[in-house]
């Protein structure tokens, strides 16, 4: 598939869902249209479009880092599992801190 060259015209700017977008122009047709911006700087540098099927995941989990180093490509479902274990996680995490909390109170109580 064709690569068309793209300038950005405005952005990027935050939308309602936390992410950068950017207003963008293809030279070669002189289309315009709305981008994610992480997924503007990975085919960017990558010269080529993400394909079909296929999501950009931020490694560091912040969606305003769009430094190519930051952002990998991934199947979509491989990026839900990889998410759902993220949350996962943090809650067996969170879950660990309150027994800890618990456990603490008690000690300084000196009973159960
Ligand atoms: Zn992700």
């Amino acid at each position: 598939m064709t690569y068309y060259k793209r300038k950005i015209i405005s952005g990027p700017t935050v939308n309602d869902h936390g992410y950068e977008i950017v207003y963008v122009e293809e030279e070669e047709t002189g289309l315009k249209y709305t981008t994610p911006y992480h997924r503007f700087v990975w085919e960017e540098h990558y010269q080529k479009k993400i394909p079909e099927g296929f999501v950009i995941h931020h490694k560091d989990g912040n969606k305003v880092n769009n430094k190519v180093e930051n952002l990998q490509v991934m199947t979509r479902s491989a990026h839900s599992k990889h998410h759902d274990l993220l949350r996962r996680r943090k809650k067996m995490l969170a879950k660990r801190r309150r027994l800890r909390r618990t456990r603490r109170s008690r000690d300084v109580s000196g009973r159960e």
